[in-house]
C-alpha cells in the first residue's frame, strides 16, 4: 500500500479479511483455535510455526489492533492488554527483578504510583522520583542498580513535560530502559519511540476509545522488547478481549480527527482561562505560558485534550466551581467525547499525602478538565457560567 500518511493508515491497516470479503473487521469471539494435525499443534506450541494458538496469547482482533497502533507509534511491535495499567504492571513486571531500581517521574497516573509506593517494596523494587521539569535530577537520581526510567509526558494532572530526545540520550548513555506512558499524546500527537523511548505505553481507555466505552492498554516496543513482554504476558494473563481489541481498532480509525477537534477545543479553553481572574494558574502544553513551551512544540504535534487550572480559593472554590457545571460531567475518567470536570485532590491522587501532592503540583484548587468534542461555545459557556 502507498499511503504513509497517518489518517488513512488509521483506517486501511486492516486484517485480511475472511471469505466473505467483510468491508470492516469481523469479531473473532474465539477462545481456542483448532490444529489440523497433531504435528501443527506441536509446531505451534513449540513456535516454529506462526498460527493461533489460545485467545489469551493472541486473536485476530488483538493482531489488528496491535499492528495498527506500532504502525503509527513507529514501533516494531506491540502487545495488548486488559487496561492501561495491566499495561503498565506487565511492562515493570517483565524487565524488573528484586534488587532492581526505578527512576520515575513525581507526577504519574495514581495507580502507578501505589504500584510503586506500596506494591513493589514488597518484592524488592525500589524507586526514586524526579521533577519533569528539573533535569539535573535524572542526571543525579541514576543509581548502579538503576534497571528503568519510566515517565509520563504529558504528566496526569500537572501537564509538565520533559525533553524525550535528551532523556533517551541519558538512558542509553546509561544503558536503562526508558519507558513513557504516552497516554495523554496519543501517537496522533507524540511518538516515544521515534524519539529515544524504548517502550511506550497506553491507556486505551482514554483517548484511542475516545467515546468512554471501554477499557484497554497497549505495550509497543522492539522485537525483542516484545518477546519479553509475551513471555510474562502469555502465563500471568493480562489479555485484552477480542470485543474490546475490535472497538479499539475500529476507534483508530476517528483518533485524527477526533484529536484535532479534542486540541483545537483545550488551547481555547487554556486560553480563555489564562484570560479569568479567579484562575490562578492554567497548565496546557501549548500555551505559551508553559515552563516547557519550547519542548512541548519539538515534540508534540498539539497540545493535546486535557486542560489543569488552579481556581482561587482552594477546595471549596473547586467544588463550588465543578458543583456548578451544566454540562460537564463529574467523573474520573478522561479522553472521551464528553467534556469531564475532575478534582484530583480528592478523587485520582487521594491516596496521596496532601505534601506528595504539591510536590507533583496539585492543590485543593486543582481542577482538571477533559475537553470532549462538544461545540466550543457550549463548552466555553459551561465553564464561563460556573466560574462566574
Ligand atoms: C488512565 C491512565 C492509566 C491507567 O489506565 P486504565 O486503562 O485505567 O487502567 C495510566 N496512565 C495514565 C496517564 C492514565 O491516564
Amino acid at each position: 500500500m502507498q499511503e504513509e500518511n497517518f489518517e488513512t493508515l488509521a483506517i486501511r491497516l486492516q486484517a485480511e479479511r475472511t471469505q466473505f470479503k467483510e468491508h470492516s473487521v469481523p469479531l473473532y469471539l474465539t477462545s481456542s483455535y483448532k490444529f489440523d494435525d497433531a504435528e501443527e499443534m506441536r509446531a505451534l506450541f513449540a513456535n516454529e510455526k506462526e498460527g493461533h494458538v489460545y485467545s489469551r496469547y493472541a486473536n485476530p482482533n488483538t493482531d489488528e489492533l496491535i499492528n495498527k497502533m506500532a504502525v503509527l507509534e513507529g514501533a516494531e511491535n506491540g502487545w495488548a492488554t486488559a487496561s492501561g495499567m495491566a499495561a503498565i504492571f506487565t511492562t515493570f513486571m517483565t524487565f524488573l527483578a528484586s534488587g532492581d531500581h526505578v527512576l520515575s517521574s513525581r507526577s504519574v497516573f495514581g495507580s502507578t504510583h501505589q504500584l510503586l509506593n506500596n506494591i513493589f517494596p514488597k518484592w524488592g523494587i525500589t524507586y526514586d522520583y524526579a521533577d519533569l521539569d528539573k533535569p539535573e535530577q535524572w542526571e543525579q537520581g541514576i543509581r548502579p542498580n538503576t534497571k528503568m526510567i519510566f515517565v509520563e509526558t504529558p504528566s496526569n494532572p500537572g501537564i509538565d513535560i520533559i525533553d524525550l530526545e535528551w532523556l533517551g540520550q541519558l538512558a542509553k548513555k546509561n544503558g536503562i530502559l526508558l519507558v513513557v506512558d504516552n497516554c495523554f499524546a496519543t501517537p496522533y500527537l507524540q511518538q516515544p519511540i521515534k524519539l529515544g523511548a524504548d517502550i511506550s505505553i497506553h491507556s486505551a481507555t482514554k483517548f484511542i476509545d475516545g467515546q468512554g466505552r471501554t477499557l484497554g492498554g497497549i505495550i509497543l516496543g522492539s522485537h525483542q522488547l516484545i518477546k519479553e513482554i509475551e513471555g510474562f504476558a502469555r502465563h500471568s494473563g493480562p489479555a485484552m478481549a477480542p470485543f474490546n481489541a475490535w472497538l479499539l481498532s475500529k476507534s483508530l480509525e476517528t483518533l485524527a480527527v477526533r484529536m484535532d477537534r479534542h486540541c483545537e477545543s483545550a488551547l481555547k479553553v487554556a486560553e480563555f482561562l489564562e484570560r479569568n481572574p479567579v484562575v490562578k494558574k492554567v497548565m496546557y502544553p501549548f500555551l505559551p505560558s508553559h515552563p516547557q513551551y519550547e519542548i512541548a512544540k519539538k515534540q508534540m504535534k498539539q497540545g493535546g485534550g486535557i486542560v489543569t487550572f488552579v481556581i482561587e480559593g482552594g477546595a471549596a472554590a473547586a467544588s463550588a466551581f465543578m458543583d456548578k457545571l451544566k454540562m460537564f460531567s463529574i467523573s474520573a475518567n478522561l479522553g472521551d467525547t464528553r467534556s469531564i470536570a475532575t478534582h484530583p485532590a480528592t478523587s485520582t491522587h487521594s491516596k496521596l499525602t496532601e505534601a506528595q501532592r504539591l510536590e507533583v503540583g496539585i492543590e485543593q484548587g486543582t481542577v482538571r478538565l477533559s475537553i470532549g468534542l462538544e461545540h466550543i461555545n457550549d463548552i466555553l459557556g459551561d465553564i464561563s457560567q460556573a466560574l462566574a
